[in-house]
C-alpha cells in the first residue's frame, strides 16, 4: 500500500503538521519549506522538529515530500538571481536536516530562452554544490507539464540533470497532472508510460508521486490541477496508480484544490480504490 497525504501548512511547526496529517488519515505529507512565493524561512525550533521525528516514527509514516518554492529558478538567465536561487536551495537542504531522511522535491526551473542544455548545466551545478554538504535528505526533481520554457517536461530532460549531477541521493517525483499534460498518456497506457520511465531514467529513481487530476486534455502543457476524479485523468486512472506494484511503497501527495476536509475525503477515496 502506498502512503497517502497532502500539502499542509507549516505555520505551526513540524509536530503540528504530523498531528494534522494523522487527524485526516494521512501517513505522509508535503509542506513548502518557505512561503511558496516569497523567500522568507522561519527559523526552526529543534525541540519541535525532534518531537515531530518521534511522532513520525510512532505513527508509521512514510517519507515526507517537502516542496521547494515555486520562485526558486536555478536556471534563470540573470547570474545574480541564479546565485540567489542556489543559496535558497542550499538553505532548504540544510533546514531539512532537522527532519532527517525525508524527501525534498522542487521544480527544475524555466530556462527563459537560454535553451535546455545551458539550463541543465546550471541546475546540475547548483545541485552539486548544495548536495556536497551531505545533508541527510533525498532530493527529487519534479516531472513538469512543459509549460513555457519549463525544464523537466520530458523524461529525457530529467535524465540529463540526473546524469550531470551523478549522485545516488537524487531522484524523481512524478506528478500525474504534469506528465499527462506533458504528453505521457497515463490514462490510456499507464504501464507503457512507466516502461518508458524505466527505459529512460530507471524506475529505481522514482521516489514519490504527486496525485492530481487535470483540468485540461491530454498533452495540453497547461498545468491546472483538478480534484481526483473531476478531471481528464478520472478515478479509474488513480485506481490503477494506487494498485500498481511498481508504485506500492511510494509516498503519494495530493496537490488538488482542496481544504483539509476535501483532502481527508480524497485520502479516504484513494485508500478505498
Ligand atoms: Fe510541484
Ligand atoms: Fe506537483
Ligand atoms: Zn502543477
Amino acid at each position: 500500500m502506498p502512503y497517502f497525504g497532502c500539502h499542509l501548512s507549516m505555520s505551526k511547526g513540524d509536530l503540528a503538521m504530523v498531528r494534522t496529517a494523522q487527524s485526516i488519515g494521512a501517513d505522509t505529507f508535503a509542506f513548502f519549506t518557505r512561503d511558496p512565493r516569497g523567500s522568507r524561512a522561519k527559523p526552526k525550533d529543534p525541540k519541535d522538529s525532534a518531537a515531530a521525528v518521534e511522532a513520525l516514527r510512532e505513527g508509521g509514516f512514510g517519507p515526507l515530500v517537502a516542496h521547494g518554492a515555486y520562485t526558486m529558478n536555478l536556471c534563470t538567465a540573470d547570474p545574480e538571481a541564479r546565485a540567489f536561487a542556489a543559496g535558497i536551495l542550499e538553505e532548504d537542504l540544510r533546514r531539512m536536516a532537522a527532519l532527517p531522511g525525508q524527501f525534498y522535491n522542487f521544480h527544475p526551473g524555466c530556462h527563459v530562452g537560454q535553451g535546455v542544455e545551458a539550463a541543465v548545466d546550471q541546475i546540475a551545478g547548483a545541485l552539486r554544490q548544495a548536495m556536497a554538504h551531505g545533508y541527510p535528505v533525498t532530493v527529487l526533481l519534479e516531472t513538469m507539464a512543459g509549460k513555457g520554457t519549463e525544464v523537466g517536461g520530458t523524461f529525457q530532460e530529467l535524465k540529463m540533470i540526473l546524469d550531470a549531477v551523478g549522485r545516488e541521493d537524487l531522484g524523481i517525483c512524478l506528478d500525474t497532472c504534469h506528465v499527462y499534460d506533458g504528453g505521457y498518456d497515463i490514462v490510456a497506457d499507464l504501464d507503457g508510460v512507466l516502461a518508458e520511465f524505466d527505459r529512460v531514467i530507471g524506475l529505481d529513481k522514482l521516489k514519490a508521486l504527486h496525485l492530481n487530476d487535470s483540468k485540461n486534455p491530454f498533452a495540453s502543457h497547461k498545468d491546472r490541477h483538478a480534484c481526483i476524479g473531476q478531471g481528464s485523468l478520472g478515478v479509474d486512472t488513480f485506481r490503477l496508480i494506487c494498485r500498481h506494484p511498481a508504485l506500492a511503497d511510494k509516498p503519494m501527495i495530493l496537490e488538488t484544490p482542496n481544504e483539509l476536509p476535501g483532502y481527508q475525503a480524497e485520502i479516504q477515496l484513494l485508500r478505498s480504490l
